[in-house]
């Protein structure tokens, strides 16, 4: 659909298969060996088929002795083949089948059967008239014919059925056997990888960290002549689509180094070791080809916990994690090597990959604001003709939430749209169908949000975010966003000013306003409630709960812990009891209820005095979708940096 180096590389590998040329892993000399142990195979068994079914017939007897029982009487027919005489004791011919070299009894005569190996001996059909021994005589060719036909083309036939048919299971059971071991990235060497930064857009802060990279891969002596160590693993984190892959990709262009990419799917076989024994030959190839990056795509694959695995969980993808582990300690970290992984499920990663000397550094690949789609729409209509009138603000506008890959994909629905209405250009009614389509497609997942929901969600955020920087002790504001995540429209996230261990009671009140916040706001604006906060009045009561029951924190109960526990007294017991009366639940009740509504007052009271303050955010945040830090704090303009700590605080 258009000519970067993206789509470029999508044809040459299509899907995840990765099926391009193999590299030779068998020498020729193994080869051979393998083919003739079947050579060996296919005699012994031909022999062996040949010896049951045709070998069984009657052993030879003398021609003198042959003679001699014609003499006596005793055989009355003969059968004359070229390569046999064939003597029966009964008159009768039972079977009028044509006989060969014995082969062609299926209902072997019950009389004795005596042969002989012919002698050009004229006598014999004298002795036999004279004998009244009845004799006739059987065709060469047909027996020819079926005798090759039966004692090796059958055979053969038969044992290449058994043998294509082992292969068959063996192919369906995981992999070609005579493959296994064998890896299936496919090496692109200097140059062949065509994607640079300029093909990704809309993920400005994961770039800037991947410039690092790049220049570690190109001067790592810069790093490694201080005594620094240069890191080994940088792990890409984020929803799909948001093009994790095309910036691993990237970073290789830029660099100019190879590019050995696999998927965690790759590893996992169904043979134990298989996985790490492609590990192995990946870490091998990559360092004779260093410098140069080993991506692992959907990490989680192998990644997962081997905490959280069921009985005993799975040993090969066990074994492909630990020599994944070993592999990435083996390997110095002076520079000329660095792996990239890439993963929507950070939460399911196993710790020890995160651990220092491993995929230490991470990188958050979020979902494009609106400025970053327009970007990348503009990136992936390139190589499409469009209209003078399309105008791509527009369809960024309206596409909040929707990742790299769902834009790339809305471009070329248009570009197709257009062809089917037999139009040269694509036009702006193309784009609007296309969104449509797609959005169809997707289902819930992503949709275009209506400019009221999106106007509301605005203001609900900037209430979280403007309570939050005007309550005493609270966290500070570090991010707001009202790009839809999952079943959120928005979110606010909070730094704390330090690592907090024990929390005050004004802190965890100064929490319920600010989630509460979100409400207050909402309704300031549009005079009405809506379902948009249900998660943060969750949260809200959770926390007025705990402070009652488990911090005691409240006037009756203040210093008593009214805790439920589990009836196992174990957090595994999923059953929980009361261990307080009935009258105490109420009282809990209604001081959760009493708390909420008065911070509900105050946090009204503290937005409208600063009304004019919330409309701008609000704007803002329509404008631009995201407001950093900065951002936030110029509009507000309360002071006080603070010092960043970890974890972030998430508001919805
Ligand atoms: P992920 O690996 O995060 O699931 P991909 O990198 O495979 O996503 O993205 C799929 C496609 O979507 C890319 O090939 C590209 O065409 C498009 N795409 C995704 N994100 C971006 C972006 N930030 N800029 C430009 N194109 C993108
Ligand atoms: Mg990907
Ligand atoms: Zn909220």
């Amino acid at each position: 659909m258009n000519s970067d180096g993206s789509d470029s590389q999508k044809k040459k590998s299509p899907g995840d298969g990765f099926g391009g040329p193999r590299l030779p892993d068998l020498k020729p000399f193994k080869d051979w060996k393998f083919s003739a142990v079947y050579v060996v195979i296919l005699v012994a068994g031909i022999t062996f088929f040949n010896y049951v079914f045709i070998k069984r017939a009657n052993p030879t007897i003398d021609f003198s002795e042959f003679k001699a029982k014609i003499v006596s009487g005793e055989i009355k027919r003969v059968e004359l083949t070229d390569s046999y005489f064939t003597g029966y004791t009964a008159a009768q011919r039972e079977a009028p089948e044509p006989a060969g070299n014995g082969l062609r009894n299926r209902h072997p005569p019950k009389e004795p059967v005596y042969r002989a190996v012919p002698i050009n001996d004229p006598d014999i059909i004298k002795l036999m008239d004279e004998k009244r021994v009845s004799y006739y005589a059987v065709s060469r060719e047909g027996n020819l014919i079926l005798s090759i036909l039966f004692s090796w083309v059958l055979p053969v036939g038969v044992l290449f059925l058994i043998w294509r048919l082992i292969l068959k299971r063996l192919r369906t059971m995981g992999g070609n056997v005579l493959s296994v071991g064998q890896n299936k990235a496919v090496i692109l060497a200097e140059g062949d990888v065509a994607t640079c930064f300029s093909d990704v857009a809309g993920v400005d802060e994961a770039k800037e960290e991947l410039v690092e990279v790049v220049d570690f891969l190109k001067n790592p002596r810069k790093y490694t002549d201080i005594g620094g160590k240069i890191p080994k693993g940088v792990l890409l984190v984020g929803p799909p689509g948001t093009g994790k892959t095309l910036l691993a990709r990237a970073v290789a262009g830029e660099a100019g180094v190879a590019f050995f990419r696999m998927s965690g799917a790759d590893f996992v076989e169904m043979f134990v070791g298989v996985g790490a024994a492609r590990v192995r030959d990946l870490f091998k190839q990559a360092r004779e080809k260093a410098p140069c990056i080993i991506f692992i795509d959907e990490l989680d694959a192998i990644g997962k916990s081997r905490l959280n695995s069921v009985a005993g969980g799975n040993d090969e993808r066990e074994q492909t994690l630990n020599q994944l582990l070993v592999e990435m300690d083996g390997f110095e970290g002076t520079g000329g090597l660095i792996i990239l992984g890439a993963t929507n499920r950070p939460d399911v990663l196993d710790p020890a990959l995160l651990r220092p000397g491993r995929f230490d550094r991470q990188v958050l690949v979020d979902r494009p604001d609106l400025k970053g789609r327009e970007a990348i729409l503009r990136i992936h209509a390139r190589a499409v003709k469009l209209s003078r009138e399309v105008c791509l603000d527009g369809v960024a506008r309206i596409t909040s939430g929707f990742s790299g890959a769902d834009l790339a994909n809305i471009v070329n629905e248009a570009a197709l749209l257009a062809v089917r209405s037999g139009r040269t250009l694509v036009e702006q009614r193309d784009f609007s169908e296309a969104i449509e389509k797609i959005v169809a497609g997707l289902q819930k997942k992503t949709r275009v949000i209506p400019p009221e929901e999106r106007r509301l969600t605005a203001y609900h955020e900037a209430g979280h975010a403007l309570v939050a920087a005007f309550t005493p002790n609270a966290d500070q504001v570090q991010k707001i966003s009202i790009i839809p995540r999952g079943v959120s429209l928005g979110y606010t996230i909070q730094m704390p000013a330090e690592d907090r261990y024990t929390i005050t009671r004004s802190y965890l009140l100064g929490r319920i306003a600010m989630l509460l916040g979100g409400r207050v706001a909402e309704e300031m604006a549009s005079g009405e409630y809506s379902t948009g906060a249900a998660n943060d009045l969750m949260k809200a009561t959770d926390i007025a709960r705990k402070m009652i029951t488990d911090y005691g924190m409240s006037e009756r109960f203040r210093n008593v812990a009214l805790a439920s526990r589990g009836a196992g007294g174990n957090r595994e017991e999923p059953l929980f009891q009361r261990e307080y009366a009935e009258s105490t639940q109420q009282y809990v009740d209604e001081e959760i209820a009493r708390i909420l509504a008065e911070e509900y007052g105050k946090t009204k009271r503290m937005l409208e005095e600063r009304r004019s303050m919330l409309d701008e955010v609000a704007q803002a945040l329509l404008d631009k979708e995201t407001l950093d830090e900065r951002e936030f704090k110029a509009i507000t303009a309360a002071g006080g940096a603070g010092g960043t700590a970890w974890p972030p605080v998430v508001s919805e």
